[in-house]
């Protein structure tokens, strides 16, 4: 059995096409599927339109969740709910044609791959929506020290064994590309094409992009606090010899030449000061999540199910 996994939040406007296209695409696979759609708290009329389809058609799925949790949260939710061998998941909004889930489904067969994920081959996004994904890319690749190339896309298969080792997993926070290839044995990528989204609009501005991007780096490294304890202890020692260097230029050339280096010494103050909070920053971020998890507050709450009636 396939399972697909699709999360919505206020996609309206695609979800028609994005459920027309998913069971063509399906349905030529001949073999059974699902689609597990979960809707994470819309508030438009995704849900609606979503339990309407739900009635007529035996291999929906719609996981109700109780409010908005995030992208990464709500498959997850989705993820408890599968039943399949193999599981895909894509985005809601048609960027990843879903045409391309039998060429996933094959690849991943013929090669005996446990996840198998897609590379956009030209990305349709604004350059502004194109730059921060291209520093996720780096920095995934760096600090997993996997070579995938395109940790944003979305459209990906996974064996079942990858998801039940992901499901275990009970931190808050995961960015699912990278937790999915930690957990596989055998994976590789594909080309896939990639259109502009049909409808609506990126459910992803600046700051929640940082904000994954965070969840990407702390959820796998210490990374930032290597940076931080290293690049503290080049701080201190510049600090030092910069002192010393104008004691002995205070000693040669007088009291005169002191006072006039008191705006240097501001300016020292200042980058300090501003390191100091941007480490404080970090480590806050670092006691946030250990909070989070100490709460055990449960990422995600799942509020119904709906199935059309057997
Ligand atoms: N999404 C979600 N919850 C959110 C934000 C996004 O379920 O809080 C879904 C959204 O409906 C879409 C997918 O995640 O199916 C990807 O979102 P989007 O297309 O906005 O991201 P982008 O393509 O800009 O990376
Ligand atoms: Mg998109």
């Amino acid at each position: 059995m396939i399972s697909v996994v699709v999360p919505i939040y206020n996609e309206q406007a695609n979800i028609e096409s994005l459920l027309v296209r998913l069971t063509a695409a399906l349905g030529q696979l001949q073999r059974p599927y699902e689609i597990v759609l979960v809707d994470d708290g819309s508030r438009d009329n995704s849900l609606l339109m979503l339990k309407a389809a739900a009635h007529l058609d035996s291999h929906l799925t719609v996981v109700e969740l109780t409010r908005n949790y995030g992208q990464h949260a709500a498959i997850f939710a989705g993820f408890s709910q599968v039943r399949g061998e193999i599981i895909i998941t894509i985005d809601a909004d048609l960027q990843n044609p879903p045409e391309e889930i039998p060429r996933l489904i094959a690849c991943m067969e013929v090669g005996d791959y446990d996840l198998v994920g897609t590379v956009r081959k030209e990305r349709k996004d604004s350059p502004l929506r194109k730059l921060p994904s291209k520093i996720v890319n780096a920095m995934a690749r760096k600090i997993t020290g996997v070579r995938m190339s395109d940790w944003g896309c979305m459209l990906r298969a996974y064996r079942r064994v990858v998801v039940d080792h992901m499901l275990r997993c009970r931190e808050h926070g995961t960015f699912i590309p990278a937790l999915a290839t930690y957990f596989s044995k055998n994976f590789t990528e594909i080309e896939v094409e990639h259109f502009a989204r049909q409808g609506g609009e990126s459910k992803y501005g600046l700051f929640s992009l940082i904000r994954l991007q965070f969840d990407l780096v702390a959820s796998f490294s210490e990374l930032p606090m290597r940076i931080l304890m290293y690049g503290g202890i080049f701080m201190s020692l510049m600090g030092i010899s910069f002192g010393v260097f104008l004691a002995v230029l205070r000693l040669a050339y007088g009291v005169k030449w002191a006072a006039q280096g008191v705006f240097t010494m501001f300016a020292v103050l200042f980058v300090f000061v501003g390191l100091q909070f941007f480490a404080m920053g970090i480590i806050g971020e670092y006691i946030g999540r250990i909070y989070r998890e100490v709460r055990k507050r449960p990422e995600y709450v799942i509020h119904r199910i709906i199935r059309k009636a057997e």
